[in-house]
């Protein structure tokens, strides 16, 4: 059994807000230079992208597929919404599966236009889950925490909105907004396998593996995510990674026009409507956590280990200190790293610092203190990422902290300094 790193959630050049370079091959090159070992087809429903996906891989053995050029395997599987607007994830066993399932969802929503990789389908969660599990599938809720489409926005439970298929449900993802620790502070969670993947749009390492799982597999095919996801004891996942939540885009609850971030009570009371702006207040994942938690503290026994990861460009940028990461200084310096180790998640998770120290000393300092979690961070929310500041010593933390409360307090409201507390 070899240990890989998989990517469960991306969408192809046919889903809205989609890079045209969003396709098999770009995507299989990219993937080799970050580390990951598997990707998801994504957005496998809709009829071009499947003609394109069936071009470019080849299927291997037995539902083990290829792309043409061997940098990389992928999934069969992707994301639709649901008549409620939730998200969700499938994935399957087969190219021809897929067939089926479209098979499923025609007439049920507009599965073929040029945005509707994702597409909106006008059936329920329960529903949904019953046509993939039909053909073999799995499923499970995509970014589950997030405001506009996560489950958790409109039930308090799994149970409720899956109906009778909730006892087919295996995994939830988390999403960018929210970890391990946040998520299994809701007990009902403690039954489910945890993913964390990236939801990337553009296939760049800043973007693509900027969340990933890292699994034992048998084969880099279904069957094996499938064993991983669904038999819990076996501990066959070892790690998820990726941001920090503070990083995520609807981590705090916050404006959704000039991201001016607000408590929940001071929300109510304005009845989410935003002082400064005419937007809405949207509320973050922290803050939908903290209403539906009812445990502190622990995790299951089958539970992996969250690991922070921030992509490497973002931490060079800060060590070389340019405006931004396509400057020539940071790509040349990221160039070295790559070659050095073959790719990006090795350089971030796994080679030692006297390694890092052979390519350069002054951002190996920064790839170590960001291991050693001495960030701080300027939480996201409303849509806008949070940005995390990394420091080198203990004391250099400290004397940002009191820096930024004071450039803070400064600009914003008391709504703002509220999220002081959570550097
Ligand atoms: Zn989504
Ligand atoms: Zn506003």
């Amino acid at each position: 059994m070899k240990e890989l790193n998989l990517d469960l959630h991306l969408h192809g050049r046919y889903a809205g807000g989609v890079s045209k370079n969003m396709t098999i091959p770009v995507m299989a090159e990219q993937t080799k230079l970050k580390g990951l070992d598997v990707l998801v087809t994504a957005d496998i429903l809709h009829k071009t992208w499947f003609e394109h996906v069936k071009k470019n891989l080849e299927e291997e053995s037995n539902g083990v597929y290829r792309d043409l050029k061997g940098d990389c395997n992928f999934i069969i599987g992707g994301e639709i919404e649901d008549n409620k607007r939730i998200h969700h994830l499938f994935y399957l066993p087969s190219l021809e599966s897929a067939q089926e399932l479209r098979e499923k969802f025609l007439g049920k929503g507009n599965l073929d236009c040029i945005m509707c990789g994702r597409p909106k389908l006008r059936i329920t969660a329960e529903e949904f889950a019953q046509s993939v599990d039909d053909v073999g599938g799995i499923f499970g809720p995509a970014h589950s925490f997030t405001p506009y489409t996560g489950i958790f926005a409109f039930f308090d439970s799994l149970k409720d909105a899956y109906g009778s298929m909730h006892s087919k449900l295996e995994f939830i993802e988390l999403g960018l907004s929210a970890d391990t620790n946040s998520a299994d502070r809701i007990k009902e969670n403690h039954s489910y396998t945890f993913l964390s993947s990236s939801d990337a749009h553009s296939p760049w390492p800043h973007r693509i593996g900027r969340e990933f799982n890292r699994i034992k597999m048998e084969k880099p095919d279904f069957k094996s995510l499938k064993k991983a996801i669904s038999e819990k004891e076996e501990k066959l996942i070892t790690l998820n990674v990726g941001l920090n939540p503070k990083e995520g885009k609807y981590h705090c609850t916050a404006c959704n026009f000039c991201f001016s971030k607000y408590s929940m009570e001071q929300a109510e009371q304005l009845n989410w409507k935003c002082l400064k702006c005419t937007g809405q207040i949207k509320r973050g994942a922290r803050d939908r956590i903290e209403i539906l938690a009812n445990v502190e503290n622990s995790h299951p026994s089958f539970r992996p280990k969250y690991v922070y990861s921030l992509p490497l460009a973002e931490i060079i940028q800060q060590a070389v200190q340019t405006k931004g990461i396509n400057t020539k200084a940071v790509q040349s310096k990221w160039k070295d790293f790559v070659e050095r180790f073959s790719n990006e998640i090795f350089v971030l998770v796994d080679a030692t610092e006297s390694e890092l120290n052979e390519v350069d000393e002054n951002i190996a300092k920064k790839i170590i203190a960001f291991r050693n979690n001495l960030v701080l961070y300027i939480p996201g929310g409303g849509g806008d990422y949070g940005k995390p500041i990394i420091c080198e010593t203990k004391e250099e933390m400290e004397r940002k902290k009191i820096e930024l409360k004071n450039e803070l307090a400064g600009i914003s409201d008391i709504a703002n300094q509220k999220t002081l507390g959570q550097f």
